[in-house]
């Protein structure tokens, strides 16, 4: 699911380096094909923080696009996070040939990927955006455009990365319809297989990975079914993840992490049973 037709979010170690492409490119004049690419869009439509833009009719999309109005309400509720500190560029290609082209001019060195949320650290950007979601018209393009911007609006909320299990996590969730999330039909049979055979990963070892380059489709689907579980499972647990992700937006020194939340709620193995009831994997 994640080879070529899957999607890759920056991990932000290059948001750095970004800005100072940034500042280099403007000193030097030349522009970055990007931005030539963005101004070259003959078609905008903005919902909320969400500037979206083609270089061909978005009309025939505005229904699609409804959906970052329910995304963008459902996530900032779910997780009660603050109001986004940042705008959100949506840049859609007509085609997923179109898309390609676009990659390999941009972002050759990486493996291609269908869609995109890519985060750097602008110092002037006139949308007054640091997050850019790229994708392309195709089948699955509701799934990919609220996938990539559940990225786009949990970064944009907290200004700032979220580890990358529970970013992944949260954006499988929240790509489903909202009939949808619980059955995942991609990760729920998976989990209950890899709960059956004992290949289910703690969240402890979830915790530890830190980048992209460690989230195999195995783990997709494990932070797929943490997530769904603590949003659905025991009330208990429900309010780990938003007080959680409410510490890294007030910038908490030392915000603990979800694992050792649940420990102070669910001891000796508690939480792992309820995982397993819940999806009935006993
Ligand atoms: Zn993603």
């Amino acid at each position: 699911m994640r080879k070529s037709g899957g999607r890759r979010r920056f991990v932000e170690t290059a948001a750095i380096w970004g800005a100072f492409v940034a500042i280099w490119a403007t000193a030097a004049g030349a522009f970055a094909s990007n931005v030539v690419a963005a101004e070259n869009a003959t078609s905008e439509i903005r919902r909320g923080p969400f500037i979206v833009r083609a270089d061909f009719d978005l009309t025939p999309l505005e229904e699609e696009l409804r959906e970052l109005d329910s995304l963008l309400d459902e996530i900032t509720r779910t997780f009660r996070l603050p109001k986004l500190r940042e705008n959100v560029v949506v840049r859609i290609f007509r085609d997923e040939a179109t898309w390609r082209e676009y990659w390999n001019r941009e972002f050759a060195s990486a493996p291609y990927r269908r869609a995109l949320y890519d985060r750097k650290n602008y110092l002037f950007d006139r949308d007054g955006a640091n997050g850019r979601v790229y994708l392309c018209v195709n089948p699955l393009f509701k799934n990919d455009l609220r996938h990539e911007c559940a990225h786009a609006v949990l970064a944009a909320a907290l200004g700032r990365s979220v580890p990358i299990w529970l970013d992944e996590g949260i954006a499988e969730y929240f790509e489903r319809p909202a009939s949808e999330r619980l059955t995942n039909a991609t990760w729920r049979p998976r989990t209950i297989e890899r709960l059956r055979r004992g290949e289910f990963s703690t969240l402890e070892s979830l915790e530890k990975l830190a980048g992209m380059n460690e989230m195999s489709p195995v783990k997709y689907c494990d932070s797929w079914a943490w997530v769904c579980w603590f949003l659905n499972g025991p009330d208990a647990v429900r309010d780990v993840l938003p007080q959680y992700l409410n510490d890294l937006a007030s910038r908490k020194p030392f915000a603990a992490k979800p694992s050792k939340r649940l420990k102070a709620i669910a001891k000796d193995g508690a939480a792992e049973r309820s995982l397993r009831r819940f999806y009935g994997a006993l």
